[in-house]
């Protein structure tokens, strides 16, 4: 999937502040995505939001690849590999307060990702969700996980490239 910005829709999840880093839209523009592809939604709990966005935005656009990044992200040009890469989805890497997510290169996680539109129309819905041991103590695997798994049973490839600036803090209840 080679980076095309005219065919690109860039989601960005504000939630809770409605607020994003300005860097986000300046690093898109730089790299020849019209401003206009960037879209903001906001909306309690990551995965309602995502899915909603998903359903609500992206599939109805025209949009052939689809960009998930957090308002939070601040994209450098340490992040440009992200762009080039290749792959029916491409994550960054960012820090987080457990790094541990990241020992698996064949998985994405949201805060930035990008996928071919081929992606989210052959996938079973929900897209995302949060899966929960069977006595619902612990998390098994997070939204972003279950999408990941759910797009390699379908045969598309995920890799990681670029690495993402990202300001750590707690997340918001009832993300
Ligand atoms: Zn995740």
């Amino acid at each position: 999937m080679r980076f095309e910005p005219e065919k690109t829709l860039v989601l960005v999840r504000c939630y809770p502040t409605e607020m994003m880093m300005p860097q986000i839209i300046g690093w898109f523009v730089q790299h020849g995505l019209p401003v206009e592809h960037i879209h903001w939604y906001t909306k309690r709990f990551i995965t309602a939001a995502t899915n909603s966005a998903i359903r609500d935005i992206a599939l109805p656009s025209r949009a052939e690849q689809i960009v998930f990044i957090d308002a939070d992200m601040k994209p450098d040009r340490r992040t440009d590999p992200f762009l080039t890469a290749d792959g029916d989805v491409v994550g960054a890497t960012f820090p987080v307060d457990d790094m541990a997510i990241w020992s698996d290169p064949h998985v994405a996680h949201a805060g930035l990702m990008r996928c071919d539109r081929r992606v989210l129309e052959q996938m079973e819905q929900p897209w995302m969700d949060r899966v929960f041991t069977a006595d619902g103590c612990e998390v098994v695997k997070c939204p972003c996980l279950y999408f990941s798994d759910k797009a390699r049973a379908l045969g598309f490839t995920i890799r990681r490239a670029g690495w993402c600036g990202h300001t750590t803090r707690r997340q918001p209840e009832g993300d």
